[in-house]
C-alpha cells in the first residue's frame, strides 16, 4: 500500500490584515494572483508579490544556481599573460591566496560573502521548498526559513562579479585576458541565485508553512499598528498582537520597534566612521613590478586610474569605494537626526532615502573583492605581483559595519510623530505635507 503524506497548498481566500514593515500602517490586503503585487499606500513599500510559479521556481533556479557554483570550483576562472608567461587562477584561489598572504579575516570574508553564504541560502531553499506543505519536519523548515531570511542580504554574488569586471578592466592595459569555462559559470550561477531569491514571497512561503495568525478580534484596518496593540512580526511578517511576547507563528521575540533602534544605529555607525580613517590611510593594495614596490591607497587608485584615462574605472571605483559610503554613513546620520528631533515633514522621501541605503550599502565591497581577485591573479614573482594591504579588511569592515547600521534602524520611527489628525488618508496627508513645504 502506498504511504501518503499530508501535504496541502494554502490559498488565502479572504482578505487578509497586515501593517507595513515601514510605516506600521494597517490595512487589507485583497487574495493577490500570481505576478500581483501589493504596495502601501503611505510609505509605498511593497507588501507582498506572488510570483507566478511560487512553489517550483525558487527550487528550480536554486537547483541550477548550486549546480553552476559547483562547476564554477572545477575550471580555470581567469588567466592573464605577460611577455609570454602564462598565469591562471580558479574562483577559492580569491580566498585562498589573501590566506597564504596571511590575511586569514580578509580570506574568510571573501569567501563568505562570495560562496559560502549564498550556497548555504540556496541549499535552505531547496530544503524549505522540497517538502513544503508536509507535516513532517515542519519545525525544522520553520527555522531554517528563519535563517534564510537573516542571511540573504549577505550573499554579494552581484557585488563579486562587478568587482571581477572592474579587475579586468584595470589589467586589461598591462597583459592578456582570459576568461575561463568557471567565469561563464559564475555568471549563471549569479543570474539563477538573483532568479531564485526573488520568486521567494516571505508572507506566502510562511502561509504555506503555517497558515495565517488568528487574531482575537478584527483590527481596524486604519493608522498604526501600535495604537491597536498589534504589530508585524519581524521574522515572518505574520501581524500578531503585542499582547503575546513571542510569535504564535515562528516563535521570534516581538517588538513594536526594535529596541533601542537609534543608539545601536548610531554605535554602529560611529564605529563604521572610526573604521573608514585606516581604510583611506593606510595602503589598501601593494603592487611590485619588476622589483619596485608601489603602496596605493583608496584615493590614490583612483588618481592613478583618472591620470591613466581609465576614466569608466576611475569613476566605478570612486562612487562605490568613497561616494557610497561618505553618503550612506551621512544620510543614516541624518534619519537618526531627523527621528531625534521629531521632524514630521518628508516622511516619505526620508522613508526611500532610507531604503536606497539599505540597497546601496552592500556595492561598496566592489573595491574588496577587485584586490582579492587581482591578488589571486596576478602572482608573478618580481615581475609583477599584487598583494593586499592592511585597508582592505578595515574597509571591509566599514560596509559590514554601516550595513548592520542600517538594518539596525527602524524605519517606523520616522513615521511615528505624525500627528493623530494627519493619520486620516495616507496618500492625500502626505501630498498636502509636501506642498506646504
Ligand atoms: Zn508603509
Ligand atoms: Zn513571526
Amino acid at each position: 500500500m502506498m504511504k501518503r503524506h499530508r501535504r496541502s497548498t494554502y490559498v488565502p481566500s479572504a482578505v487578509q490584515y497586515t501593517a507595513c514593515h515601514e510605516c506600521d500602517w494597517l490595512m487589507v490586503i485583497p487574495p493577490l494572483q500570481p505576478g500581483e503585487q501589493a504596495v502601501c499606500p503611505r510609505c509605498e513599500h511593497k507588501l507582498r508579490a506572488l510570483p507566478a510559479e511560487a512553489r517550483l521556481q525558487p527550487m528550480v533556479y536554486s537547483i541550477a544556481a548550486l549546480i553552476m557554483l559547483l562547476c564554477s570550483n572545477f575550471f580555470p576562472f581567469l588567466g592573464m599573460a605577460v611577455k609570454g608567461i602564462h598565469q591562471d587562477m580558479t574562483l577559492y584561489q580569491t580566498a585562498t591566496t589573501l590566506l597564504e598572504e596571511q590575511h586569514p579575516a580578509l580570506a574568510l570574508t571573501v569567501f563568505l560573502f562570495m560562496q559560502i553564504l549564498p550556497a548555504i541560502c540556496l541549499t535552505l531553499i531547496c530544503l524549505i521548498y522540497y517538502r513544503l506543505g508536509h507535516w513532517r519536519g515542519k519545525r525544522l523548515r520553520k527555522r531554517y526559513t528563519l535563517w534564510l531570511f537573516r542571511l540573504i542580504p549577505w550573499c554579494m554574488v552581484e557585488v563579486f562579479l562587478i568587482g571581477v569586471l572592474v579587475s579586468l578592466i584595470k589589467i586589461a592595459s598591462l597583459a592578456d585576458i582570459e576568461l575561463g569555462y568557471s567565469f561563464w559559470a559564475y555568471v549563471l550561477f549569479s543570474l539563477a541565485m538573483l532568479k531564485a531569491f526573488s520568486a521567494i514571497d516571505r508572507d506566502w512561503l510562511w502561509l504555506q508553512q503555517s497558515g495565517p495568525i488568528h487574531l482575537r478580534q478584527p483590527p481596524v484596518p486604519r493608522g498604526r499598528a501600535i495604537d491597536q496593540h498589534l504589530t508585524l512580526c519581524h521574522a515572518c511578517h505574520g501581524l500578531v498582537s503585542l499582547r503575546t511576547h513571542r510569535c504564535p507563528r515562528c516563535h521570534s521575540v516581538l517588538h513594536a520597534r526594535k529596541p533601542h533602534s537609534l543608539q545601536w544605529t548610531l554605535a554602529l555607525l560611529f564605529t563604521a566612521a572610526i573604521l573608514y580613517i585606516p581604510a583611506n590611510v593606510l595602503p589598501i593594495m601593494i603592487t611590485e613590478s619588476l622589483g619596485q614596490q608601489t603602496y596605493s591607497t583608496i584615493l590614490g587608485g583612483v588618481v592613478l586610474l583618472w591620470e591613466m584615462g581609465s576614466y569608466p574605472v576611475a569613476l566605478v571605483i570612486f562612487i562605490a569605494s568613497i561616494l557610497v559610503p561618505i553618503v550612506k554613513m551621512l544620510a543614516i546620520a541624518w534619519l537618526c537626526w531627523s527621528v531625534y528631533a521629531g521632524r514630521i515633514h518628508h516622511r516619505r522621501g526620508r522613508t526611500r532615502l532610507y531604503r536606497l541605503t539599505e540597497f546601496i550599502g552592500r556595492w561598496s565591497m566592489v573595491d574588496v573583492f577587485v584586490v582579492a581577485v587581482l591578488v589571486a591573479l596576478i602572482r608573478m614573482g618580481k615581475l609583477m605581483s599584487v598583494y593586499p594591504g592592511s585597508a582592505a579588511l578595515a574597509f571591509a569592515g566599514v560596509v559590514i559595519l554601516t550595513m548592520l547600521s542600517a538594518m539596525s534602524f527602524d524605519p517606523r520611527l520616522l513615521w511615528d510623530n505624525e500627528p493623530i489628525s494627519d493619520r486620516a488618508n495616507p496618500q492625500e496627508k502626505e501630498a498636502e505635507t509636501n506642498r506646504a513645504e
